[in-house]
């Protein structure tokens, strides 16, 4: 039988017992049953753990889907097995939470003369950790991007998402230097989110000669040029790590026709049938096989690809994948 992972019973396990003190000092206000009933509920919680059945569902004794503990450390059933009123609720908060993103998402109508972009978002849910940003700024002169992903699935990975795109926007508004940005969305991730809770981001802008970019532990973006691929390496730590990550600027020189790439790792790390990935190899010749024919154009082939190469097998990872190109 499937165990519950070690890791995130020793997650959840400080949560249930905060939680125990939380109504300790409210039953010593209010006594009532149902305070009563909750405690109950909460200890025997800790004895499951304590005794190896916890996150293992009363009914089938498979495991409870990660997600589900993660909302409710106390759930004893799994989502086959919830009670019709459980399950109506769990559908209610992820679709909701699936239409908050939605409205986050970018236009992908976003125009920078001179520039081609598109971008393509597939959660592998309902609801994604992946972040995709696109804005114009306000004299028109640039394009501010950012693809990133956030530790983490599922309706909690997706609420951090949200945080991060509100973080980058309100600090973009101010118009500082992007490795400033960065450092600042550090700081603020640090200070507003749990210790576990962390993502990888890059973003960048156009310039006059090209791109600039700010990497934070997200996987190297790509630049296709004519005949050549080149990664762009130098990155810093993920946010929310370390409140004092540093944050470096890479410049590049786009020329009429070259693209930059910036994806998650859903894309590389998608699996087929053998267990293999369909890694950054596959990625680039996918892009190079799309490469004259516009943003639009690569970043379709490129999920279609992907989808091909995985074949009959659920998508296990977000994926996201975004292209930028000069035109002139
Ligand atoms: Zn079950």
């Amino acid at each position: 039988m499937d165990a519950v992972p070690e890791s995130l019973i020793s997650e959840l396990r400080p949560k249930i017992l905060e939680r125990r003190t939380r109504l300790q000092t409210a039953a010593g206000a209010v006594s009532t049953d149902y305070i009563h009933d909750l405690l109950a509920e909460i200890d025997a919680a800790l004895e499951r753990i304590d005794n190896g059945s916890y996150g293992l569902c009363e009914s089938c004794h498979d495991p409870i889907e990660a997600g589900l503990l993660e909302r409710n450390p106390l759930a004893r059933f799994c989502l086959d097995h919830l009670s019709e009123q459980d399950r109506k609720a769990h559908e209610q908060d992820l679709e909701l939470a699936a239409q908050i993103q939605a409205k986050l998402l970018p236009s992908n109508a976003v125009h920078l003369s001179g520039w081609d972009t598109h971008y393509r978002y597939e959660p592998a849910g309902t609801v994604g950790g992946d972040y995709c940003e696109l804005i114009a700024s306000e004299d028109g002169k640039s394009l501010f991007f950012a693809v990133g992903d956030v530790a983490g699935k599922g309706v909690a990975a997706s609420l951090l998402m949200t945080h991060l795109s509100a973080i980058l926007r309100s600090l973009l508004s101010l118009g500082l230097p992007l490795a400033e940005v960065m450092s600042r969305a550090n700081r603020l991730f640090c200070d507003s989110t749990a210790a576990a809770h962390y993502a990888t981001l890059v973003c960048g802008r156009t310039t006059a000669e090209g791109v600039e970019l700010c990497n934070a532990g997200h996987c190297s973006p790509l630049l296709l040029r004519q005949g050549a691929t080149e990664r762009i390496d130098p990155a810093g730590l993920p946010l929310g790590l370390f409140c004092d990550g540093r944050y470096t600027l890479t410049s590049s020189r786009l020329a009429e026709g070259d693209s930059l790439v910036l994806y998650t790792d859903g894309i590389t790390e998608a699996q087929n049938r053998n267990g293999n990935d369909y890694a950054e190899e596959r990625l680039i010749h996918s892009l190079r096989a799309h490469l004259g024919l516009g943003a639009k154009a690569m970043a379709d082939g490129v999920i279609r690809d992907v989808a091909q190469f995985r074949g009959t097998l659920r998508p296990n990872d977000d994926m996201t994948l975004l292209i930028v190109r000069r035109l002139c």
